[in-house]
């Protein structure tokens, strides 16, 4: 074995410890990558007698393009996961403002061509004081389908939608876990208990509980929270970002299947945090996200219930504890770490999945060139880390945004978040263009910002809750009877109807299925 990844080796080893989903997601990834080379090798093992997390059950559009690019069929996976479909979030009572209490970030689609010249004017307007309408919710038709629980797709009128997956996250696991296998992929059931590494650093071999040694060219850390390799081993560093995002538990309690589900997921702000709602066909994920600094469980669990309409003794609750960060480093000598091990930012937007991509796509990016284009490989190690600790603190960006701009009194922790001084320089100039009037979409270009999130994303939020100065917020009423309104919501509701209601769509997909279901 050599202690560095050497491709024009052969046989070349790849290890992955974790069988999450991360750990199947960057199987499925990696065998995709290396399919013409058959003397690589992937394995995966994962302890028996450690569960996966068992969360996380909403995803972006960027996992429904990664599963087109592996070739796994929406017939495979989604009725075996019990998989609906999400067109984006809806965010309620993050904002007290009347006319500005609930709004809908939406995925992009082909029509936003349409409108979105027309709403960056108007809110840009209203940004500086104009009175117009800038509320998002009347000019995306992803939101129209969203609320009347519609299938993203348009086919008859060409459209083109982007859009989410809301699933089970323990079943996603499994059947990833078995198309993976499929691919050849090989899966062992060992609990690594012990960790040797070179003189120079370098991961050299695994023990496992079950008294077998393992040793490969490369190793990749999906052993969650625990992050057996990268932090325990090589002792990567973390960087918190517990003070500008202070949430560090969630409590989640499952409720039945809605017989008619929004194709959203809906993240409701509470007295001391916000609740997640997924829509699954055979259930409806729940989950009070807030900050044990604030309040106890308990607490959480009583608000979480009456929230829900639940009594003390209607479903059970479990609670999760994590802490928001990042590695400083997700590749070092001859090991990436990939999900929960290399870092999470809590639930809101729910990007982790996400962010498993991009640190897989982009370290076989990275290991490639410093391979094969005479580039050393300290220095693609380097920029990757820079790259990939960008990815997270600029999503974490986006995500402390919805709380610096909070509108609600109710409670300490909502005051506290509204007056967080700790966000990022790249934040902070980007809330001063905002409040100054200034133009939002040159900056991010300027910034190359865009990639993270786009400036709709951004206008949705500072606009749909009223982030606004006061005479640039035309009343609700007002809004609504605006023509042009009228038009686009009048066209919204045609396409919507030309959609196929989701869990049709679904049964049908369940009748084509061509996989065995796990
Ligand atoms: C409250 C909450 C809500 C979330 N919501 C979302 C969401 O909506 N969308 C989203 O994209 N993400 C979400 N996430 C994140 C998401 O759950 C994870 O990113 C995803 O499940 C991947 O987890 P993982 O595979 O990294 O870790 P895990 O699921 O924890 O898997 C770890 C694996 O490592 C194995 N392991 C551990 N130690 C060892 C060892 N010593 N030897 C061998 N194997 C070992 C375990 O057996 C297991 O298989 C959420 C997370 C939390 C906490």
């Amino acid at each position: 074995m050599q202690n560095s990844i050497t491709p024009q080796a052969p046989p070349l080893k790849l290890l992955i410890v974790g069988g999450g989903t991360a750990g199947w997601l960057s199987a499925l990834m990696l065998a995709w990558h290396f399919r013409q080379q058959p003397w690589v090798h992937i394995e995966l093992v994962e302890a028996p007698d450690i569960a996966t997390i068992g969360v996380g059950e909403g995803s972006t559009p960027a996992l429904t393009r990664l599963f087109r690019q592996l070739e796994i069929a929406e017939a495979d996976w989604m009725p075996a996961c019990q998989a609906t479909y999400k067109n984006g979030i809806q965010f309620s009572d993050w904002s007290t403002i009347p006319g500005y209490q609930h709004y809908f970030h939406p995925f992009p689609s082909s029509e936003d061509n349409a409108v979105l010249p027309e709403f960056f004017r108007q809110v840009r307007a209203a940004q500086q004081g104009q009175p117009n309408d800038a509320h998002p919710d009347s000019f995306f038709l992803q939101h129209q389908l969203a609320i009347t629980g519609k299938a993203p797709f348009c086919a008859d009128h060409q459209i083109q939608l982007q859009y989410g997956y809301h699933f089970d996250a323990g079943l996603l696991g499994q059947c990833l876990k078995k198309i993976a296998i499929q691919r050849g992929v090989a899966y062992r059931p060992f609990k690594v208990t012990d960790v040797q590494c070179f003189a120079d650093g370098a991961i050299a071999q695994l023990h496992t509980a079950e008294g077998a040694t393992l040793a490969a060219d490369f190793y990749v850390d999906c052993t969650g929270f625990a992050s057996k390799l990268m932090r325990q081993t090589l002792g990567s560093k973390f960087h918190r970002y517990q003070q500008m995002l202070p949430n560090n538990a969630a409590l989640t309690i499952a409720t039945q299947a809605e017989s008619h589900p929004l194709s959203q997921t809906t993240a409701t702000a509470l007295r001391h945090g916000w609740c997640w709602q997924i829509p699954l066909q055979h259930r409806t994920g729940n989950g009070y996200v807030f900050s044990q600094d604030f309040i106890s469980a308990d607490i959480a669990e009583t608000e979480l219930r009456q929230h829900l309409g639940l009594s003390e003794q209607e479903g059970s609750s479990r609670l999760l504890k994590f802490e928001s960060g990042r590695l400083q480093q997700h590749w070092q000598h001859n090991c990436v770490a990939v999900g929960l091990s290399q870092g999470f930012i809590e639930p809101l937007e729910a990007t982790a999945l996400y962010l498993v991509q991009q640190t897989v796509s982009h370290f076989l990016l990275h290991w490639q060139q410093s391979q094969y284009q005479c580039r050393g490989e300290l220095v693609a190690r380097s920029d990757y880390n820079l790259l990939i600790n960008n990815y997270f603190d600029r999503v974490a960006d986006y995500i402390v945004l919805h709380y610096k701009t909070n509108s609600r009194s109710d409670s300490d922790y909502w005051q506290h978040n509204r007056k967080l001084e700790f966000i990022s320089p790249e934040l902070r100039q980007l809330l001063q263009c905002w409040q100054s009037g200034g133009d939002l979409p040159a900056l991010l270009a300027a910034k190359q910002l865009e990639k993270y999130y786009h400036a709709v994303s951004w206008y949705c939020l500072l606009a749909g809750t009223g982030y606004l100065p006061e005479r640039g917020r035309l009343p609700e009423y007002s809004r609504q009877q605006l023509p042009a309104a009228q038009q686009r919501l009048q066209r919204w509701q045609q396409l919507a109807a030309w959609c196929p209601e989701q869990l049709a769509h679904l049964r049908q997909l369940a009748a084509s299925n061509r996989l065995v279901t796990p």
